[in-house]
């Protein structure tokens, strides 16, 4: 477990920390990378490493973890195989990934923290509440047991699942770095998108950060007005300083930014709404993502009809704001944000899992 405190949990170390630990319990430095390769190539066990005597795994298994997800369940969706898994973490918090398949390969879409604190009115992610953050490793960890799970390897990642990254920094850049790092999973900046609910100091400072990632940020509404209603964070960040640290970010990266917005009958999908945002966006390095809602129980919220999603798209995309609608993926799954861990919490017991201790594939805990 990445906070135990006897076992150190090495998916959070980069390779200097690793060497540092290694030589600290006698060992030459180049072992490190080796072991960090390991446990990119999703080593669970020890065991698994064959290139370390037999010796230094066995003291590693009395120092060392390398493994504190379990797969507490797995949905595949039958409209586009997209897999949605809820995994277990040593302390019995759980945490929602998905796996999607696109045609230039598998994005692993993660999760930044335990809930989430940022209150957004439309997110299930917010009603679950917010429980703490995940260490690098265990962010890590999530694409490398889906990539195991599923025999597959992952050539892009979202950092979009549950949790506000920006609100988890030094976490969300190290597990960044973890991912790039060309002795562990190599994949490269240009293929990670990072999703702010719009945290102004964040974005600066990523900005700054020196990598060339992407950045998404959730706007899903035109004005102040709006937003403030559907996320708390808009009263302490005002659109006009979210514009202006993403003037900043596209300047110092030449990157795109994506704006995310929701469409929701009535609240904010008119043709003024439209108008206004596109008037907002106007000259930025910027693309429109237009997701239809994925209405969550207990909120009032529901899609916009499509005729209105196309007349919003086509409007921003006249007024010369480049706009996509966003392919619901794993729709029959719960695969929107925070849905299938919020069912999980609110059910009160766990459900069976379809994967895992019966098998006796669960994976092995840290701390034991
Ligand atoms: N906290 C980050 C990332 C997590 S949410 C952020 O706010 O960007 C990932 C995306 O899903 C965000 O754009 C979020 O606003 C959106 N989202 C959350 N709940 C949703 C829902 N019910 N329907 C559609 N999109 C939703």
């Amino acid at each position: 477990m990445a906070n135990d405190s006897v076992k150190r949990y090495l998916p959070d170390m980069d390779i200097g920390e690793l060497e540092e630990f290694l030589t600290g319990i006698g060992q030459k430095k180049y072992r490190a990378k080796q072991i960090f390769s390991w446990i990119a190539k999703g080593a669970v066990d020890f065991d698994e490493m064959t290139d370390l005597s037999l010796q230094l795994r066995e003291e590693l298994k009395l120092l060392a973890c390398i493994s504190c997800l379990n797969i507490r369940k797995k949905l595949e969706s039958a409209i586009d195989g997209t897999v949605k898994y809820l995994f277990e973490l040593d302390d019995g918090n759980v945490i929602e990934s998905v796996l999607m398949e696109y045609n230039h390969g598998y994005t692993a879409c993660v999760s930044s923290q335990v809930g989430c604190k940022m209150g957004c009115s439309f997110c299930a992610s917010t009603i679950s509440g917010f429980r703490r953050n995940l260490t690098a490793g265990e962010i890590l960890e999530q694409i490398l047991a889906m990539q195991r799970d599923h025999g597959i390897k992952v050539s892009n990642v979202v950092v979009m699942g549950i949790g506000e990254p920006f609100d988890n920094y030094d976490n969300v850049i190290k597990f960044l770095r973890l991912a790039n790092s060309h002795h562990g999973l190599n994949v490269g900046y240009r293929h990670m998108t990072v999703s702010t609910c719009g945290l102004v100091p964040g974005i600066l400072r990523f900005a700054d950060e020196g990598f060339q990632a992407n950045l998404a940020i959730s706007l899903h509404a035109p004005n102040d007005r709006i937003r403030a209603k559907l996320m708390p964070v808009g009263r302490k960040y005002r659109i006009d300083k979210i514009i202006g640290a993403s003037k900043i970010y596209t300047e110092k990266t030449n990157r795109r930014i994506m704006f995310e917005y929701a469409l929701i009958e009535g609240v904010n999908d008119s043709l003024e709404n439209a108008a206004e945002l596109a008037f907002l966006l106007k000259g930025l390095l910027c693309l429109v993502n237009l997701i239809p809602i994925n209405p969550v129980k207990g909120t009032s919220y529901r899609q916009s009809r499509r005729t209105r999603t196309e007349e919003f798209a086509a409007l921003l995309r006249e007024k010369g704001i480049e706009t996509t609608v966003r392919r619901e993926l794993g729709s029959d799954i719960n695969a929107a944000c925070g849905q299938l861990r919020h069912r999980e919490i609110s059910s009160g017991k766990p459900a069976d899992p379809v994967w895992g201790t019966e098998t006796g594939q669960r994976r092995g805990k840290c701390g034991q």
